[in-house]
């Protein structure tokens, strides 16, 4: 790209859940500071073709473009023991060596290279480079401090206090971080994420897809300068929420539907682009929703099958049908009230809609940033991964979701919890408050993004970085 603009190069890690905030970043950096971006993704799927990236982010722009490097093949070196980050890392190791040659042969070398919080292992080339290096967060700062914190309290503190005794883990400045929420690989005291940590503070700066209102406890102690025990020593800049924008152009049964709908009247439920539920849970979910005699979306995946229930509804554990597996006759019950969309559903443009009222999701970080600047309120039930911190985050440091106590995989949360959650963010008086601060977070949102705010300006900092180390 010869342009005369500042050049940088992003890379995101596998996964859409990384790939569509990092697609994001690229173009505001492309439409409001002026760069030209070169955005290189590391993938596993060869079938994954550049129609599709193109697809999901509707990129339009001479100045942005999206390089798919080679796929990577591990598998012949994975089993089952190992972990989703140590697969991450190895697929992004071995996309190095394209990554290097697709750079010197760029006519004009990027400047700098941002890479997602995965993909921290790609900063070697920026070393060789000599290009600025940035990390892109693409969950929450409260996150952000448990992995930079990590490898400190991994020397300092006894194991057997958070992990046997289920203390909680103090990070300095912020909320405590309880057991039941800490993150898997943290308790597993998993050698990668803590080097992670450790990589993501030799960066020169840290962006985050938050902003401050969000989370303003956790970034004034991730930008104390004194840095009390806290690591990262690098800055960190909360440049969110970055998410996907809407495709006006799509329409079909599910928005069509929805325009049918009274204003904010309709729940919106997904578990993200994977997540599943036991067998015995999606049935209490299923009567949840019908006891709750509010309007629902669900996006419904089959239940996984080892849970021993799945038995009692199709003995070989194959499921062809939703009907083999939800409650009998709930979907002829609740037709005038709800719609079951099998596996995916066009999320942004539904949880855009003036119909939808709440959202009933395993708050990934992404899912939970479209419904804040949506202004919807949430459910939250958390799966995997970091989703137990983000359900904290959202239901108790920012008061924008309720979620049940009995959390899976705990136990079954059962069809009458199910349904006083529902109806609180619906419509009882008791999601009064809920409702209007994810209103008036809505507005902070559009406000941060804005010429002028808090998260328009730190990525103003970071392009003015970038643009000295141009001259
Ligand atoms: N998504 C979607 N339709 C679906 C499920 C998910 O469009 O049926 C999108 C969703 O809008 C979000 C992303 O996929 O942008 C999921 O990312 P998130 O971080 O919420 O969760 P993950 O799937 O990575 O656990």
């Amino acid at each position: 790209m010869q342009t005369g603009k500042v050049h940088v190069a992003l890379v995101a890690s596998p996964g859409m859940g990384h790939l569509i905030p990092v697609l994001e970043l690229g173009k505001r950096l492309v439409s409001h500071h002026g760069f030209s971006v070169t955005i290189f993704v590391v993938t596993m799927d060869a079938s994954l073709s550049r129609s599709q990236l193109l697809k999901v982010s509707e990129i339009t722009d001479d100045f942005l473009e999206v390089v798919l490097l080679p796929a990577v093949d591990i598998s012949a070196r994975v089993d089952k023991t190992i972990g989703i980050l140590r697969q991450m890392a190895m697929m992004v190791h071995e996309a190095l060596p394209s990554l290097q040659s697709a750079i010197l042969a760029m006519e004009v070398q990027p400047i700098a290279l941002i890479v997602d919080m995965f993909a921290t292992e790609a900063f070697v080339v920026a070393e060789e480079f000599m290009m600025l290096k940035y990390v892109f967060v693409t969950t929450n700062a409260w996150f952000l401090a448990l992995t930079v914190h990590g490898p400190n309290l991994d020397k300092e503190v006894d194991r057997d206090d958070h992990i046997n005794n289920q203390k909680p883990i103090h990070i300095p400045g912020c909320e405590p971080v309880r057991f039941v929420d800490c993150y898997e690989q943290f308790l597993r005291r998993n050698k990668v994420y803590f080097r992670m940590g450790t990589e993501i503070s030799t960066a020169d700066g840290i962006l985050v897809n938050t902003f401050y209102d969000l989370e303003p406890r956790t970034l004034a102690a991730l930008h104390d300068t004194r840095k009390v025990g806290l690591a990262p020593k690098a800055p960190v800049y909360p440049i969110g929420p970055l998410v996907r924008p809407i495709e006006q152009s799509l329409r079909g049964e599910v928005l069509s539907w929805l325009d049918m709908q009274p204003k904010e009247s309709v729940l919106y439920v997904s578990f993200g682009s994977g997540g599943t539920l036991s067998a015995k849970q999606t049935i209490e979910l299923a009567l949840g929703l019908e006891n709750s005699q509010q309007r629902f979306i669900w996006v419904v995946r089959p239940p996984v099958e080892n849970d021993s229930a799945a038995t009692v509804f199709k003995s070989n554990g194959v499921y062809n049908d939703f009907r083999d597996y939800l409650p009998e006759g709930f979907l002829n019950r609740t037709c005038k009230n709800g719609l079951v969309v099998p596996k995916w559903a066009p999320q942004t443009e539904i949880l855009s809609h003036p119909s939808i009222g709440g959202f009933l999701s395993h708050c990934g970080w992404n899912s939970s940033l479209e419904s804040i600047v949506n202004g919807v309120p949430m459910i939250v039930w958390p799966l995997y991964a970091e989703q137990k911190m983000n359900a904290t985050v959202l239901a108790e440091h920012i008061g924008v979701a309720t979620r049940s106590k009995l959390l899976a995989p705990q136990g079954v949360v059962g069809r009458d919890a199910i349904a006083a959650m529902i109806r609180k963010i619906m419509v009882d008086k008791e999601g009064e408050a809920i409702r209007a601060k994810v209103k008036m977070l809505k507005s902070c949102a559009v406000k941060a993004l804005s010429n002028g705010g808090t998260s328009y300006n730190a990525l103003a900092t970071v392009a003015e970085e970038c643009t000295i180390g141009m001259q």
